[in-house]
């Protein structure tokens, strides 16, 4: 993985880390201070020696009053024997002596310790090490000799040393005793420097009133005031106080998720506020939906001081706005079934269900109409009653069943017959009644004639269970103006007697409406 992976895993993981408060990051920044202002001037002004400094004084010394010793024995008679005993004592019963001797200027060893002609290396000058100590003896004829002492190399030399060391003990009581020091002083000088308390009480109380969740921030973006919204909105809300807003992660995932820059930012930089910016924000017992607006605080010169955020929650709003939509479309689906049944429950209510023909009641409202406007403009209107011949015999015959297949038949052919304007009706049992506006008598007996003569030719056909079947209809006619009836009623009954006068004269014929003396036309 490259740096920059690490990096960005290390971000993410440290987010879900519990932050610090201020105070525990203030107490650690002064004892980091402290501990290393103690190291520098340590290092400047060596105040604490070293471990091996001090080791260094007390052998030098150590090897001093032992020269001495060893002056006075060799001004003694079998002085060297008693050195010899005296040097084997000291590196037998000492911890830290490994080997002593005594040489003469020569080289030759006066005496000595066992083992230390082999451990001691001879050096040039004089110098002494921390483990092997020089002493010149001296006579009063000058330089006689020299005192060797061997120490055994020490753990306490090394690192280890200079752990046990005052500067190390320094280090760990300042840390150990300043970071409960650091922290108490520093929580109780927080309280004081509190940036909250800079906004006055009232202007909280104001704030606090508002029941939109409000932010306000410095010029560096950090949180100075949470409102009463907010915290319920957020409890955890109030130990964000000082705190930079973009340091508050869900609110950078949020704004991260909507892929725009931070309003606040945009807000203070361009000083216009920046309105309804929608977020998801995640919150106990689900996500919330708000909108943010951020309006920069500016000074006398125009320029940002701080910021103004405000969150608006909407999640209750959308709810009710998604189930008002939900009832909306299922308002308009209803709607839509409300036509569709209207337009049957019309066509139920206005035609017969066997043919499809207009009812009496429709066709007399259409009729009546027509009627008004044919007497008014003095317009032509005609009046066809017809009835299917002999239909009772279908009945006997074949029975109902085909009977009304009969009736269906020649429906069908008298629709065919007709225009869109033509009104036609099933009149009763096997009669129907047309009214066609706007036609003349010659035209009206044409369409008659063509009606009789095409239920004639097909609607027998058209019954296939029944081969060879013969249908004819016997058809009466009464027009406006010819005939200048009062009423429809009365155009229609002497349409109905114009029929009378087709039965009568045998049938399948068409019959204009006689006059009062009962005369008929017969065509066909
Ligand atoms: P005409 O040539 O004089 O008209 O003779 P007709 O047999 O057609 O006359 P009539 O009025 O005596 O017969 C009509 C019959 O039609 C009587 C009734 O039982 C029958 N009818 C009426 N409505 C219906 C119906 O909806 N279906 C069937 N199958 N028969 C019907
Ligand atoms: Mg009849
Ligand atoms: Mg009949």
């Amino acid at each position: 993985m490259t740096d920059t992976g690490w990096q960005a895993r290390w971000r993410r993981w440290r987010r879900h880390l519990p932050q610090p408060s201020a105070t525990v990051r203030l107490a650690w920044g002064m004892l980091s201070l402290t501990l290393s202002l103690i190291l520098l001037l340590d290092l400047m002004l060596g105040i604490f020696p070293s471990e091996q400094q001090r080791l260094r004084a007390v052998r030098e010394r150590e090897a001093l009053s032992l020269a001495l010793q060893v002056r006075v024995l060799l001004t003694q008679p079998q002085g060297e024997q008693l050195l010899v005993r005296l040097l084997e004592d000291l590196a037998r019963t000492s911890d830290d002596i490994e080997s002593v001797g005594v040489r003469r200027t020569d080289g030759e060893l006066v005496a000595a310790s066992q083992a230390h002609a082999a451990l001691w290396h001879r050096r040039g000058d004089l110098r002494s090490t921390l483990d092997a100590v020089n002493v010149p003896l001296r006579s009063p004829a000058g330089l006689w000799g020299t005192l060797e002492i061997r120490y055994r190399e020490d753990a306490v030399t090394g690192w280890r040393g200079w752990l046990g060391g005052p500067l190390m003990s320094l280090l760990l009581g300042v840390a150990g005793l300043g970071a409960v020091v650091y922290y108490f002083y520093l929580r109780r000088m927080l309280q004081h420097l509190d940036p909250s308390q800079a906004i006055p009480d009232r202007v909280r109380a104001a704030f606090d009133a508002l029941t939109e969740g409000l932010l306000v921030l410095d010029d560096r973006h950090r949180i100075m005031l949470v409102n009463a919204a907010f915290q319920q909105l957020y409890p955890a809300s109030d130990s964000w106080m000082g705190r930079p807003i973009a340091e508050l992660g869900w609110l950078r995932d949020a704004l991260a998720a909507s892929a725009r820059p931070a309003p606040w930012l945009e807000a203070m930089r361009t000083g216009q506020p920046v309105l309804g910016v929608r977020l998801d924000l995640p919150a106990e017992g689900g996500a919330r939906h708000v909108l943010m607006n951020c309006a920069a605080i500016t000074d006398g010169h125009g320029t940002a001081r701080g910021c103004l955020v405000t969150l608006d929650d909407v999640t209750d709003l959308d709810r009710a706005n998604t189930r008002l939509r939900q009832a909306l479309s299922e308002l308009e689906t209803s709607h839509v079934q409300i036509q569709r049944q209207n337009v049957e429950l019309e066509q139920l209510a206005n035609h017969d269900p066997m043919t499809g023909c207009l009812n009496r009641r429709a066709f007399y409202a259409r009729a009546e109409r027509h009627f008004g406007q044919a007497r008014r403009f003095a317009t032509p209107l005609a009046c066809i009653m017809t009835d299917i011949d002999k239909f009772k015999s279908f009945n006997d015959t074949y029975g109902h069943a085909v009977g009304d297949q009969v009736i269906q038949q020649v429906a069908r052919v008298l629709k065919s017959a007709l225009r869109a304007d033509d009104l036609l009706c099933r009149y009763g049992g096997e009669e129907f009644c047309i009214l066609l506006p706007a036609t003349t008598l010659e035209d009206a007996m044409l369409v008659a004639q063509r009606m009789r003569a095409r239920i004639e030719a097909e609607a027998g056909t058209a019954i296939e269970n029944i081969p060879g079947l013969r249908i004819t209809s016997s058809f009466g006619v009464c027009t406006l103006p010819e005939r200048p009836v009062e009423s429809l009623d009365k155009l229609i009954e002497q349409a109905d007697a114009g029929l009378y006068a087709a039965k009568e004269s045998g049938r399948n014929r068409v019959c204009y409406a006689p006059q009062a003396e009962p005369e008929a036309t017969a065509v066909g």
